[in-house]
């Protein structure tokens, strides 16, 4: 018998007590959801915002996501902040290449979502032309609080399984 956070303990049956039952699948992406080891892959201002979000004011350790890795073998969750040109597109897909399975993509900001305002022909007009992405976080930058909205929004893809690949 397991007891989740915010969960009575069990007690002996026939003493009002609650069960919790799951399944094993569940457990797990409980468990992902909530210890996710970002990577940024910051190339511009949106990486500012991305490092407000990890400060102490913001706190983002209260949902598991505070350890920040810039080795992508010890990552499963990649923040691609800024813009993505065509030279660098190879490189980050070769990071993330890199990341264990299981692993998620946020694309934060409007450059790495669509381009931005660089309408150029050197600019990626959105990373999901390279990554797969599972969130997307909107603004040019993002608030923190947004980056943190769309963290949580993966927590809960993932919880809900329906990132299992
Ligand atoms: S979306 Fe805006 S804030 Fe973010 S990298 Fe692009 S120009 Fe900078």
């Amino acid at each position: 018998m397991i007891t989740l956070p915010g969960e009575r303990k069990s007690q002996e049956p026939g003493e009002g007590s609650t069960w919790f039952t799951s399944t094993l699948d569940y457990l797990v992406n409980w468990a992902r959801g909530n210890s996710l080891w970002p990577l940024p892959f910051g190339t511009a201002c949106c990486a500012i915002e991305f490092m407000s979000m990890v400060s102490s004011h913001y706190d983002i350790s209260r949902f598991g996501a505070e350890v920040v890795r810039f080795s992508p073998r010890q990552s499963d969750v990649m923040i691609v902040a800024g813009t993505i040109v065509d030279k660098m597109a190879p490189v980050m897909k070769k990071i993330y290449d890199q990341m264990p399975d299981p692993k998620y993509v946020i694309s934060m900001g409007a450059c790495a979502t669509s381009g931005g305002f660089y309408r150029a022909y050197h600019v990626v007009q959105g990373i999901d032309e390279v990554l797969p992405v599972d969130i997307w976080v909107p603004g040019c930058p993002p608030t923190p609080d947004g980056l943190m909205y769309g963290i949580l929004k993966l927590k809960e893809k993932i919880e809900r399984g329906e990132l299992d690949r």
